[in-house]
């Protein structure tokens, strides 16, 4: 459905989109996730027509997008700031958009109506912005941008002015708006769990480049680059020879892993922390540090020859204390193999 192809541009001297080709699907849910400064807004900027791209070309359907100006473009974009004009109602906050567009009074309240209940705010249609709780005043603004039926709604970091238990809600609540209004959704955001619960797919950028495009579970269980298995937070990362059976670690001996087409060559080893378990056999180390965190604990664990420690996650209170002598294992299929 929207097709990016070989989007470049610059600021100066800085690439912030390097030659960047994705393809997004009609009714997808689709996630551009990286760290700040990546690229990803600028990217959303230009699909919404406030910025041009030095190279490359963009179709909606097969249409150029590029040549349309913004205002005439399918897109719709929610800001990260909401924008609510303060002095309207709800109802009116979301009947803005369509009155500019000049449509009918009954229409305008029957589209109005339906989104209200979409969105759950039907009980609210009257209040003012200042009377609502900020996952409410989000509500809005998405009822405001999915009114006038774009093909294509933005996101930019839509639920980070949210606190952390309202964000969880809204998360949920998104996601079943997007299935029910069927509307393909682009989000930008630098949280990877908050990419991974969303989208059904996810671009990982990084410098303006992008560094893998896959659905959430493969990207988290078979990161393709040291970059991407970081940010998604697979950080226990090991760097050898890779050999049948995983990868041989100088001082450490042989680690096991998947990966076997990489025989030969050095390699890196991601295994992410939840999937370390102190064992009988494996890596020898001494205990650094034990945190708390409610649900779970993490235990950070040295290892000859390594200067980062290599951090093992377990539910509940670890029963285990600082400087004590640990072995860590895993299974091999827990542990991949990257270049
Ligand atoms: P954030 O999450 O912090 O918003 P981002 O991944 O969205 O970051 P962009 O805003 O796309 O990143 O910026 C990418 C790079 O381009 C950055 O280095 C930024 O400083 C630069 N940049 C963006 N817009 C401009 C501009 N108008 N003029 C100059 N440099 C810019």
């Amino acid at each position: 459905m929207l097709k990016i192809d070989g989007v470049t541009r610059r600021f100066g001297d800085v690439t912030a989109l390097d030659n960047v080709s994705l393809e997004i699907e009609q009714g997808e849910f689709f996630a551009l996730l990286g760290p700040s400064g990546c690229g990803k807004t600028t990217l959303l900027r230009i699909l919404a027509g406030f910025e041009t791209p030095d190279d490359g070309t963009v179709t909606l359907d097969g249409d150029d997008l590029l040549s349309m100006p913004p205002n005439r473009r399918p897109i719709n974009l929610m800001f990260q700031s909401y924008a609510l004009f303060p002095h309207m109602s709800v109802a009116k906050n979301i009947a803005y958009g369509l009155q500019q567009d000049k449509l009918g009074r009954a229409e305008i309240k029957q589209r109005v109506d339906e989104v209200l209940e979409t969105v759950g705010l039907a009980e609210m249609a009257g209040r003012k912005p200042s009377q609502l709780s900020g996952g409410q005043r989000q509500r809005v603004a998405l009822a405001r941008a999915i009114v006038k039926r774009p093909r294509l709604l933005l996101l930019d970091e839509p639920l980070s002015a949210l606190d952390k238990k309202v964000r969880a809600g809204m998360q949920l609540e998104l996601k079943r708006l997007q299935h029910e209004v069927g509307i393909t959704f682009v989000v930008v955001t630098h949280d990877q769990e908050e990419a991974m619960s969303l989208a059904d797919r996810i671009a990982v950028f990084e410098k303006g480049r992008v560094r893998q495009v896959d659905e959430p579970v493969t990207l988290y269980e078979r990161p393709r680059t040291p970059f991407v298995a970081d940010f998604v937070g697979a950080n226990n990362l090991f760097e050898g020879t890779a050999v049948p059976g995983g990868l041989d670690v100088p001082q450490l001996g042989v680690l096991p892993g998947e990966g076997t087409e990489l025989a030969g060559v050095t390699a890196l080893l991601a295994i992410r922390p939840e999937n370390v378990r102190l064992a009988d056999r494996g890596l020898l180390g001494t205990v650094m540090d034990v945190s708390f965190y409610g649900g779970i604990s993490h235990i950070a664990v040295t290892v000859e020859g390594r200067d980062k420690p290599v951090l093992v996650a377990q539910q509940g209170a670890a029963k285990v204390e600082v400087g004590a002598q640990v072995r860590l294992g895993w299974d091999r299929e827990d542990a991949v193999l990257i270049q």
